[in-house]
């Protein structure tokens, strides 16, 4: 039985948030209701205008190629890729052939926890080049289309990757880990369902042993005749890129398993059903004629872009999450995932820091466990708060609470001044709320204090002890188990306030 393996490759397109267009002052701003508002002379194409390239989008674009460790190039220029199609009114798009503004780099992923083929991989950046976008078809009933052209001309970077791939999984993780960097950035919202982010990867299924990849280029073993590549469109979701890449080695392999041969085509991936299908193939693909726009000159675009500092990327603030706040891997992904969150999540954990710093050396010191109050914060955050945010469809952007009042949440759950059942009552509360509401004085108001006082409980064991003489007559008898439903009556008398460590103490004082 042959053994086979997929080469995969990705080419991603992320369009640029700047103001204005790539060659015209058009607002950047193709999602608009109202078609065909953010237009002119230039990126409608008209005879005579000249483009003049988004100082801000190639300073972008540096940057992208910095953060994906890239080479940039000295000496970098547009060049007119020609086809003919109603989204492209100049017979043309602007974009980058021979020169991109950055290539040779690398992405290094973290696959851990996912089952992978390999926990970590080198991905190799190709090139990231810059081009424009085309205008929108909208397709009406009736076989008439209309077409928009607010998207036209906005600024897109293309980033292509190595064919270094060797799992769907991979070329997820990528996507996301891509799309987690451009927003890092600030370049992108990045959202696919928006369009701001089109993945599209390259697939061919050989036979293990038939070739080798050497500086991102495949090449044959042996003599051997390659299987053509698959271009793979329509991923327009992480799901969808997953599901597609494995859809298609699948179909790949039961073809060869079959004796059969494919040409290079174009596929896309239906959603509806669940599998790729033929889009066209290579005889009519079309001959681009690339050739330098002489209408924009060549330029260096380190010199445009001036001096560049790249924030923290997500990488690098995993890292620190997992050696400042002692957070799984996993959870340090979910955390930084968003800036938004990652940031809500520094600004407790540094709020729960102080708060340790400040209290006394002399009492407490046994308390002081910067690890223990960081986890414990980190797991409220990952499972409780995003638990409660995704059932209630919201997102942290929504929460009118501040990290003060949530960090303050956990150092009552720390202090033992609430309990987790009651704790999460309050966090649903805040969630809630349209005010930033203080979790102590709803823990006062609603009563939810953790009753620790044992003269206390010792009333409530009393009565159940009272209640429930079959049960204590089992644990009696050595039925140790059936202590467990006890605390549990316990518990319920008292609405889920008392310490149940307490609760368990005094019972096993007063039965065995
Ligand atoms: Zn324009």
């Amino acid at each position: 039985m042959k053994q086979y393996v997929p080469i995969i490759g990705m080419e991603v397109h992320v369009e640029l948030k700047t103001n204005s267009k790539m060659f015209c002052s058009c607002a950047n701003n193709p999602n608009i209701d109202t078609p065909n508002k953010n237009i002119c002379e230039i990126c409608l194409a008209h005879p005579g205008t000249l483009p003049v390239p988004n100082k801000k989008a190639i300073e972008w674009t540096v940057m992208v190629g910095k953060a994906l460790n890239c080479h940039i190039l000295e000496f970098s220029k547009f060049d007119r890729k020609h086809y003919f199609y109603p989204d492209l009114p100049k017979g043309y798009q602007i974009s980058q052939y021979e020169e991109p503004i950055a290539e040779h780099g690398f992405i290094e992923l973290d696959f851990a926890g996912e089952n992978p083929v390999r926990d970590t991989a080198k991905i190799g950046i190709t090139r990231a080049h810059l081009e424009e976008d085309t205008a929108k078809l909208n397709h009406g009933e009736g076989g008439s289309t209309l077409v928009d052209f607010n998207r036209a001309g906005v600024p897109l970077v293309e980033i292509v990757t190595d064919p270094d791939f060797k799992s769907a999984l991979e070329a997820k993780t990528y996507c996301q880990e891509l799309r987690s960097i451009v927003r890092y950035l600030g370049v992108s919202d990045a959202d696919m369902e928006k369009g701001q982010m089109r993945c599209e990867a390259n697939i061919s299924v050989q036979e293990v042993g038939s070739f080798e990849i050497v500086d991102g280029v495949v090449k044959p073993l042996n003599g051997t005749k390659l299987n053509n590549k698959v271009e793979l469109k329509n991923l327009n979701s992480f799901k969808a890129v997953e599901r597609g890449i494995d859809y298609e080695i699948s179909r790949q392999i039961s073809m060869l398993e079959k004796g059969e041969t494919w040409v290079q085509q174009t596929r896309g991936w239906d959603d509806n059903k669940q599998e790729t299908v033929m889009q066209r193939t290579k005889e009519n693909a079309a001959d681009y004629r690339y050739f330098p726009d002489p209408d924009i000159p060549p330029f260096h675009p380190l010199q445009i872009a001036g001096k560049i500092s790249l924030p923290e990327l997500p990488s690098q603030k995993r890292k620190r999450f997992n050696e400042e706040y002692f957070l799984s891997f996993s959870d340090a992904k979910i955390l930084t995932d968003d800036k938004t969150l990652a940031n809500f999540t520094e600004n407790v954990m540094s709020e729960l820091h102080e708060w340790l710093d400040t209290m006394p050396e002399s009492e407490n010191k046994a308390e002081k466990f910067p690890q223990k109050i960081s986890r414990l914060a980190g797991a409220w955050i990952t499972s409780k708060l995003l638990g409660i945010l995704k059932e209630k469809n919201m997102s942290i952007t929504d929460v009118k609470f501040s990290p003060e009042n949530f960090a303050e949440l956990i150092a009552l759950i720390y202090n033992n001044k609430v309990n987790g059942t009651n704790a999460l009552k309050i966090l649903l509360i805040m969630v809630g709320l349209d005010v930033d509401k203080d979790p102590t004085h709803i823990l006062e108001e609603k009563g939810w204090g953790q009753v620790s006082d044992s003269g206390k409980i010792e009333t409530l064991v009393d009565d159940v002890i009272k209640n429930y003489p079959d049960q204590v007559a089992q644990v009696k008898a050595g039925k140790d188990a059936i202590i467990k439903f006890l605390i549990g009556m316990v518990m319920k008398a008292s609405e889920g306030s008392a310490d149940v460590k307490v609760v368990e103490e005094v019972l096993r004082k007063k039965l065995v």
